[in-house]
Formats: structure tokens, C-alpha cells, sequence
């Protein structure tokens, strides 16, 4: 029987009414009902005071010492208070509204009671009373997420009652084999743990080989997608001319690192392949990933084609468009910037340029997406940065042109794993080195009475002959947030550096006119000191600013911090990353405290998503994590990385086509049109 197709109405108890309820939450079949697991589980088993841990939900029996006494408040509210001895310890316990208790608990009396422990003040915040020492060893019950008018206890007796009827008709979709490789329990036995637990230890194998399942399934999803996507032949095959990109290479001020020359490898190997590319490449900030972009382009320009390159910014597609139309013009290869601010006549007329094919390279903004904008023979499509870019945006690019090859780069450094399953369908490069002779930038976290000394050191940085970046989080004063703002603190340096140095202000409410002004005249030195908000986050590049200061840095996620300090260390010069923070919740110390002790991006963003979960650090709701019903990205990445490898083994064997074992999840593959092998029963 296939219990997806069986409607939740089948379950006894569940009629049209409930029906409904229960598919508000999703839950339309009666494996949905199966399925739908508890969030969390309430531990009944009976504890002494003297080893319950304080703020801990506890279980006591205990004996009744003295008269309650209530106390009413408000309107219909009280307040029942009265002690008990258990295991020896005088405690006091309380109720609220409960005041109806008060003639049953003469003294005398046993009772357990399940609540909040105070271990300092030992005293028992009630949450249920029961008469009698009613031993619940190992007694754990399950808690659903309940809506408005169906509670947890009702969708219990609902799933007991689904149990006890279907358990039996539960097909087991795991192989034998790896059953036994992984000790895990059967299918039907797991549904019935993680529903009816008996023991903890249970309810940990069951929740364990749920996880594994539910991964697999996933990893097997992803693999089938990107073998599917692997298959889209391109219309064209693009030839790359022998020695064209050496040449380009050659002209370059400084020799590649191993791993960017064995990225362009990789790159330029998909673009000759029929296969269509989709590729990300990681690199953390610095790595150089510009270089690679750039050797790219240039290929699938001498092959005959068109490249663009797409960035989240006006600025960071102007710089951009600068360093490419410096390394490629005097090449003889046309470079054109198609941002928001090429408007009218100048736009219709590059508009022109690109359809013809004049233009070899675009580099632009989203703008470049538009659906006017149409090009001669687009190969190659790079988006800078891209987990800026929704994911829909990056579907329209990729399918501009003749199915363009696709490079995605960002210095996002998602952990390996959770790229994996963040961009599953997508392959992955990494440049996982830094180019030679780059020092360490030294990271400090400093009070705010320190700022006299800081501005001490940015002074003498700038007697040097160099350049500082200051970050606020804000852009100007705010009532409800007590936090630095630019444009104060822009006025307050001013100031204080009259004289010595020049300050620029740099914000997301200028124009783009008035922000690539202040840009230029930082990349020229004619500012020396630049605040801004967190505008300069992403990709800017002055080699000749060597100190980042971070005004109040405990507003900022690690991830972005990390960005923000990628800013300075770009040149030979030793950098300096400053701070200023007093955050007053020890995550926020963990924070500055991490950002002191490594610069490695791939680590932080690890210790990131242990600190805030991958939500925060991706940006909530955006955040592109696909959600499990147990499995956790984050604490089940082991199992994550383990169902990703057998999902390889299993679709490259040819397993789901050969092996009767397997016959489940090819089935379960084709319902999600995943797979159209020939299937065998
Ligand atoms: P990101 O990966 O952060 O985008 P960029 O591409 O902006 O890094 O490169 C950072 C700086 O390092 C640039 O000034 C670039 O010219 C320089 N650079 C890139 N590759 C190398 C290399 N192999 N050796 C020395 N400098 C390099
Ligand atoms: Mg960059």
C-alpha cells in the first residue's frame, strides 16, 4: 500500500473537519501524518532536587509539609504556594491559577510534580500535579507543533491511532545493505520511536536513521538534477585557440597561485565540454578570483563569443569594468559597462553594440538581465559575489543567450558541506590559497574609551603614506538605535584630522555619480580616510589602505566582518583590523573573540553557524537551505557529507538501474521526476 496516496481522512478519528486542520499544517496524506514528528520531547522520568539542573523542566515526587496559601491578583488570577520534601530537600512550589488544588493538598500529602526548577532558590515553578508518587521511570512524551485549534495531545492521539493501524504497511526504501553498514533500524520501527518513544537512546537511533534517509533522498535528488543538467548540450561548442589564454596570462603583473591556475584549468576544460557549466567558485576575500574571472572571459572572447560579468553594485561593476578594460584593451578587446546609470541615447546605442557583437565583454549591475538587453553570441556569464543575486535572477541569466556556461563566484565561505547541499546541483572550485608574500592581517577588538589611540595609529599609518577605511553602522543618528552613524562620526574625523588628512563620506544614499566620486578619490589617495557603512563590504579593492576600523562591530555578523576586513591586506603592506565593540551577550564577545584569533573565512563562517544557525548567517528567510523534517544542515553535517558520497556511489554504479535493493529509491526518484532510468520491480 502506498501510504502517500492514502488520504489523511483513512485515519480513525480524522474526519472532512480535522482533515483540514491538520492540512493547514501540511499533512494530507497518511504518511505526511506518519511523518510529522515531534519537535521535542517532555522527559517524565522522576529526578532528585539535589542533581536537577537549575532552570531545567523537572519531574519531583515529594510529600506536602504545610498548609498552601493562595494569593489572588488581578482579575481572576492567583497564585498557590506551598513546600514539599523530596529526596530529603525542603523545597517550595507554586502555582498559577490553580487555586481549586488548595483543599487537596493537605499535609501529608504525595505528589509529583513536573515544572521549572530554580536550583538557587529551590523553588519549583509547577506546570502539572499528579497524586501519589507515580513513578514514570523513562516516561518521555512527544510535543508537536500544534496550530490554533488542534493542540499537540490531540495530533498525538491522532498519529497513535495512524500507527497502531498502518505501521504494518510502512515499505522499508533503504537497501538492506546499507541498513547493515549503518546499523540502522527499520523503517517502520523508526516512525514508531520517534512517535512512542520508550527510551532516549531510542528515540537518538531512530531520529539517526531518519536523518540518513531523509539526506540521501536529497543528496540522490541533487545528483539526479545535476546529471540532468550535465546532459543540456550546448547548440554550440566553443574552441578555445591554442596558447590564447598564455597570452593574456603573461601580461599579468604577478604569477597565479596553484589553486587559480588550476580553477582556470577547470573553467576553461566546461567551456570547451558540450556540457553546460554551472559552476561556483569559492574563494575567500583576496584569493584573486577577479584574475580567474578575467582569464575566462578572455578565452571564450577568442573563441568567437561574447562574456559578462555581472556584480552586485554600481561600484564593484565600475572597478570592474576599470580593471578589465586595463588588461584587455590594450589586447584589443572591447570592454563596455552597462550599469543603472547609462540611461537614453548611450544606452541604446551600447545596447546596439552588444547585439551586434561589437562589444566583447559586459560588465554591469542586474541591469544587464533586463529583457531588452540582448547579446550576439553569449558563452560565458560570471556573477560576482552572486549569493547577492536571487536565485531567480540567476535562472534569467543563465538563460540568456545560447545556454551560456556559468560561473558563479562569491568569497560567501560556506562551508564545504553546506555548500554542498546549498548548491548541490552546481560544481564547486575553491580557491583555497592566498597569493605569496600577503601578511596576515592582525585583527584587535578594543573598547570604545580606546578610540584616542586608535585614531593615534590610523595617523601614523597615514604619515606612512597610507589609507583607512572606517565602518558605522548606521548612516546617520537614530532614536531607537544607540549606535555610531557616518555621517557624525564622518564630521567628528574631519576635525580631528584637519590638517593631515582627508576624510570622505560614503554611503548606500548617495547617487551612484556622487558614490563613484569618493570611491575614485580613495583609489587615488585623494582621501586618505574613508568612512562609510557597509557599502565597501563587497569586493572593493585599494591595496593602499591598510586599516579597517569597525565602529560598534558586535552589530555586524562574523561573516560580515570577515567581508569588511577583506578590504585592507590586499598589498604588500602589513594591515591592521580594529574592532570597537563592548557587545554585552557572550555570543557577541565569542564573536570579536574568533574574529582575533583566524582570518581563514571557511572556519568562521563554521563557527558562525554554530553561533547563529544558517539562517542569520545566509540572511534569514534567503537564506536557499532546503528545509528537512529532522535533518539539521548544520548538526547533521557528517551525515550530510556521508549520504552525499553513497548518493555518488549509488547513481554513478548505476545501481538504481541494476540491483533490486534499490528498487525504492528509484521509484521514489521518478515520483519527483528525478529519474527516468528504466526501473525494475
Ligand atoms: P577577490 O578574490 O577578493 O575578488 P581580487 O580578485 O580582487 O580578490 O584580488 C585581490 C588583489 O590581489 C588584487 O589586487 C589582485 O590584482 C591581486 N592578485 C590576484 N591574484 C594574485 C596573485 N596570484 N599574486 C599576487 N597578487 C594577486
Ligand atoms: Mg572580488
Amino acid at each position: 500500500m502506498n501510504l502517500n496516496d492514502l488520504p489523511i481522512q483513512q485515519v480513525k478519528g480524522i474526519g472532512e473537519e480535522s482533515g483540514k486542520l491538520l492540512g493547514g499544517l501540511g499533512i494530507k496524506s497518511v504518511q505526511d501524518l506518519l511523518e510529522y514528528f515531534p519537535f521535542r520531547y517532555e522527559d517524565y522520568s522522576l529526578q532528585s532536587p539535589v542533581e536537577a539542573k537549575h532552570e531545567e523542566r523537572v519531574t519531583f515526587a515529594g510529600v506536602v509539609q504545610n498548609e498552601p496559601s493562595v494569593r489572588y491578583y488581578g482579575k481572576k488570577k492567583n497564585k498557590l504556594t506551598f513546600r514539599i520534601v523530596s529526596s530529603d530537600v525542603l523545597l517550595t512550589v507554586t502555582f498559577f491559577n490553580r487555586a481549586f488544588l488548595k483543599s487537596k493538598l493537605v499535609i501529608g500529602t504525595e505528589v509529583t510534580i513536573t515544572g521549572k526548577w530554580d536550583a538557587n532558590r529551590l523553588s519549583l515553578t509547577g506546570s502539572e500535579l499528579k497524586f501519589g508518587l507515580v513513578e514514570r521511570e523513562g516516561d518521555v512524551e512527544p510535543v508537536y507543533h500544534s496550530s490554533g485549534k488542534l493542540s499537540s495531545k490531540q495530533i498525538q492521539k491522532w498519529i497513535a491511532g495512524a500507527v497502531a493501524e498502518f505501521a504494518g504497511d510502512i515499505t522499508e526504501p533503504l537497501p538492506e545493505s546499507i541498513r547493515t553498514r549503518y546499523k540502522l533500524m527499520g523503517k517502520a520501527e523508526t516512525i514508531r520511536h520517534l512517535h512512542q518513544p520508550l527510551k532516549p537512546e531510542l528515540v537518538k537511533q531512530a531520529r539517526r536513521r531518519f536523518v540518513y534517509e531523509e539526506l540521501l533522498f536529497f543528496q540522490l535528488k541533487m545528483r539526479a538534477f545535476k546529471e540532468a543538467n550535465r546532459e543540456q548540450q550546448h547548440g554550440t561548442r566553443l574552441r578555445i585557440p591554442e596558447g590564447a589564454v598564455n597570452e593574456f596570462l603573461q601580461r599579468l603583473p604577478f604569477t597565479l597561485t596553484n589553486a587559480q591556475s588550476k580553477a582556470i584549468q577547470t573553467v576553461l576544460a566546461d567551456i570547451q565540454s558540450t556540457h553546460r557549466m554551472n559552476r561556483l567558485l569559492q574563494g575567500d576575500v583576496g584569493s584573486g578570483k577577479t584574475a580567474v574571472a578575467a582569464a575566462c572571459m578572455y578565452g571564450v572572447v577568442k573563441a568567437g563569443a561574447q562574456s559578462a560579468l555581472m556584480a552586485p553594485t554600481e561600484i564593484l561593476a565600475e572597478q570592474h569594468a576599470q580593471s578589465l578594460s586595463a588588461w584587455f584593451e590594450p589586447l584589443g578587446l572591447t570592454v563596455a559597462l552597462l550599469a543603472g546609470s547609462v540611461k537614453g541615447k548611450k544606452r541604446r546605442e551600447l545596447l546596439e553594440r552588444i547585439v551586434s557583437g561589437e562589444v566583447d565583454i559586459v560588465v554591469g549591475t542586474h541591469a544587464l538581465i533586463q529583457d531588452d538587453v540582448h547579446f550576439n553570441t553569449l558563452g560565458l556569464v560570471i556573477t560576482d559575489e552572486q549569493h547577492r543575486f536571487g536565485v531567480e535572477q540567476r535562472r534569467v541569466l543563465r538563460d540568456k543567450g545560447e545556454s551560456p556556461d556559468v560561473l558563479f563566484m562569491t568569497a560567501t565561505p560556506i562551508p564545504r558541506t553546506l555548500a554542498i547541499s546549498v548548491f548541490g546541483d552546481m560544481d564547486v572550485s575553491v580557491l583555497d590559497e592566498l597569493p605569496a608574500g600577503r601578511k596576515p592581517i592582525e585583527t584587535y577588538w578594543v573598547q570604545h574609551d580606546m578610540l584616542e589611540r586608535v585614531l593615534d595609529f590610523i595617523r601614523k599609518e597615514i604619515e606612512q603614506g597610507r589609507q583607512a577605511y572606517v565602518i558605522c553602522p548606521l548612516i546617520e543618528e537614530s532614536e531607537k538605535l544607540d549606535v555610531q552613524n557616518a555621517i557624525d562620526f564622518h564630521a567628528m574625523l574631519s576635525g580631528h584630522f584637519q590638517g593631515n588628512a582627508q576624510v570622505g563620506l560614503m554611503h548606500g544614499r548617495l547617487s551612484p555619480g556622487e558614490k563613484d566620486d569618493v570611491m575614485n578619490a580613495f583609489a587615488n589617495n585623494d582621501l586618505q580616510i574613508l568612512v562609510s557603512t557597509t557599502v565597501v563590504e563587497v569586493g572593493v579593492n585599494v591595496p593602499n589602505a591598510t586599516v579597517m576600523l569597525i565602529y560598534d562591530a558586535d552589530r555586524f555578523g562574523l561573516a560580515q566582518l570577515h567581508q569588511l576586513r577583506g578590504r585592507v591586506g590586499r598589498g604588500e603592506a602589513q594591515s591592521t583590523c580594529i574592532l570597537m565593540a563592548q557587545p554585552k551577550s557572550e555570543v557577541g564577545k565569542e564573536r570579536m573573540r574568533i574574529m582575533t584569533e583566524t582570518t581563514d573565512g571557511f572556519l568562521l563562517s563554521e563557527r558562525d553557524l554554530e553561533l547563529r544557525g544558517p539562517g542569520d548567517f545566509f540572511g534569514s528567510k534567503q537564506s536557499g537551505l532546503p528545509n528537512f523534517k529532522l535533518a539539521d544542515v548544520v548538526h547533521d553535517y557528517r551525515t550530510l557529507e556521508t549520504a552525499r558520497q553513497d548518493a555518488d556511489t549509488i547513481i554513478s554504479t548505476g545501481l538504481l538501474q541494476t540491483d533490486r535493493e534499490y528498487r525504492y529509491l528509484a521509484m521514489y526518484l521518478a515520483q519527483v521526476g528525478a529519474f527516468s532510468g528504466e526501473k525494475i520491480d
